[in-house]
């Protein structure tokens, strides 16, 4: 007889941190939609996020972090759950991981000795510093340098769009490196290192960009070997990437249940708007995308937590899937709640705008989905060849 199949469920570590991460969202709940709107940080979704002791799931356990590793599967359903509450809320959580991972990976004795454990207490916030003004998806073009200099590196460049910026306590930076690429540690208290908030965006973030004008920090800031930036940024993105598509399928979720509750009580030419020409049609797509891009997300997570690098194909194709189902579904709902969907300020008209970047950062749609073909092409015909 064979074996049955287990349930498709998450086991009960993850159920455990998704219990936490609901009690997470609902305090933050009262005041979510005004931190939603600040381009700062809000201190009381910090206190919040502090208090809950989540960010501990950013980090890995040697340096006050939950698990032994920073485990894919469980930032991804963390996320799910509060990117529904809260798009703030979702991004200082998953950029404390995102900005310090390069550290955990790379970073000298010292400076995660001093700095991983702040992290994960949130007591320093983190940042990635990869885009500059004339450069985003094409990353090898960036013109920001660090050099050598005596026992200092010495840096100068312009960071663009980076989130958590004027708050962060350091910033992990890419920057070309004599021929090759570097990340190197900046704390941001670094003299020549100053922010400015040129930029404001239709779901307000707190982003703005870095200037390094002559930023020295000590030789051991430089995180891995000369020359390994790209490496650590490809692993960076490994383990995260796949935890956006968690975000877009909570905030997606979260639209639906928007758009289902506006159908049920509304009546129009007197039956209620869920029965009515082809609104129930529409509800019923958004629930198929939704749990479609859940479960691409979760299995593509589940891999990753294994393997980040070996899954890199699945997570991609779980952020494209899902940030592309959470642009769908907002529409759809903001159409069915007709002009309730179109009032400032109401949680479905956040979402919408909320859901919109998510297509563009972090590996903007199509340029994943050109990494792809080439993957997709080189796997079929590595199928096909001979043997
Ligand atoms: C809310 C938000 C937060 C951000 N936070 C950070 C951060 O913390 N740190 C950081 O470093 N950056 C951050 N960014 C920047 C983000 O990473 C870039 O926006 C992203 O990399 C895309 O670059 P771009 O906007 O310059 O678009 P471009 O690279 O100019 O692309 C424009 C369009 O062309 C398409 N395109 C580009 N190249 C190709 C190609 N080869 N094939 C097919 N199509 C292509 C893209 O898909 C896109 O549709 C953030 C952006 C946003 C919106």
């Amino acid at each position: 007889m064979t074996e049955p199949v287990g349930l498709f469920e998450l086991p009960k570590r993850y159920l455990d941190l998704q219990a936490q991460a609901r009690e997470l969202a609902r305090a933050c709940a009262p005041f979510a939609a005004e931190a939603d709107e600040a381009d700062r940080v809000d201190d009381r979704v910090l206190q919040r996020l502090r208090d809950s002791g989540l960010a501990q799931v950013t980090v890995a356990a040697a340096y006050g972090g939950r698990f032994d590793a920073v485990d894919s599967l469980a930032v991804t359903v963390v996320r799910e759950v509060l990117a529904a509450t809260s798009a703030h809320l979702d991004s200082l959580f998953a950029m404390q991981g995102i900005g310090s991972f390069p550290v955990s990976t790379a970073g000298s004795a010292r400076v995660r000795e001093t700095w991983l454990p702040r992290v994960a207490r949130v007591e320093a916030i983190g940042a990635l510093g990869l885009t500059e003004p004339e450069v985003g998806s094409d990353l090898r073009a960036i013109a920001t340098t660090v050099r050598q200099e005596g026992d200092e590196l010495v840096l100068d460049g312009h960071k663009s769009f980076i989130t958590n910026a004027g708050d962060a306590r350091f910033y992990s930076v890419l920057a070309r490196e004599g021929a090759d690429f570097s990340l190197v540690f900046v704390p941001a208290d670094t003299p020549g290192l100053s922010v400015t908030h040129p930029h404001q965006i239709i779901a307000p973030h707190v982003l703005g960009d870095v200037l390094l004008d002559g930023a020295r920090v000590p030789l051991d800031h430089r995180l891995g070997e000369p020359g390994e930036g790209f490496s650590l940024m490809l692993a960076t993105l490994a383990t995260f990437r796949v935890s956006v598509a968690g975000a877009a399928v909570g905030l997606a979720q979260a639209a639906l249940e928007e758009a289902v509750a506006h159908a049920t009580g509304r009546e129009q030419f007197g039956t209620p708007l869920a029965r009515l020409g082809p609104i129930p049609a529409q509800l019923a797509q958004c629930w198929v995308d939704v749990e479609a891009a859940r479960c691409t997300a979760y299995r593509a997570a589940a891999a990753a937590a294994r393997d980040p690098l070996a899954a890199l194909h699945l997570s991609s194709i779980a952020k494209v899937a899902a940030t592309e189902a959470a642009g769908r579904v907002t529409d759809r709902a903001v159409q069915i709640m007709g002009r309730f969907g179109l009032v400032r300020g109401s949680t479905i008209e956040r979402l919408y705008r909320e859901a919109r970047p998510m297509r563009v950062y972090e590996g903007a749609t199509e340029v994943i989905l050109d990494s792809l073909a080439r993957r997709l092409v080189k796997d079929v015909a590595a199928r096909r060849s001979p043997a």
